[in-house]
């Protein structure tokens, strides 16, 4: 079978940082840091269901998370580079001081469900719905 959930190995986890380091489309703070801000991007409620996994491909640093029904961000490896928001068809993925008011959950079922466990996700899986 396929395999088609990815955890990042070390040596590519540090392949990875270091090119963020070199790309200058990033905030210089994030280059020096190789990493985290303060912020997190946030799955919200049109991905529930829906699971196009478009946004995991973008990744730089593997955020994303396979749950049952969605994915999720995990808050401590999320370096809010925005790359994934513009890939969503069902605009899903917000900012965390952007997610509308009735989808303010979703910041803490996103940091839930990431850090239970799951398993990181790099590839495209069939979405759940049409
Ligand atoms: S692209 Fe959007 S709908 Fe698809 S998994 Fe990512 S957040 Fe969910
Ligand atoms: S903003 Fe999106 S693409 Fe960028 S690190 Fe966070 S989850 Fe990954």
């Amino acid at each position: 079978m396929l395999n088609i959930v990815g955890v990042a190995s070390e040596p590519l986890a540090r392949e990875r940082l270091q090119g963020l380091r070199n790309c200058r489309t990033l905030p210089a703070q994030l280059r020096s840091e190789g990493a985290k801000s303060e912020m997190t991007y946030v799955v919200a409620e049109p991905c529930v269901n829906c699971r196009y996994t478009d946004c995991a491909l973008v990744c730089p640093v593997e955020a994303f998370h396979l749950d049952d029904d969605m994915l999720v961000i995990h808050p401590e490896t999320c370096i809010d580079c925005d790359a994934c928001v513009p890939e969503c068809p069902v605009e899903a993925i917000f900012a965390e001081d952007k997610v509308p008011a009735e989808w303010t959950h979703f910041t803490q079922v996103n940091a839930d469900r990431a850090l239970s466990g799951l398993p990181t996700i790099t590839a495209r899986l069939d979405p759940l719905c049409e």
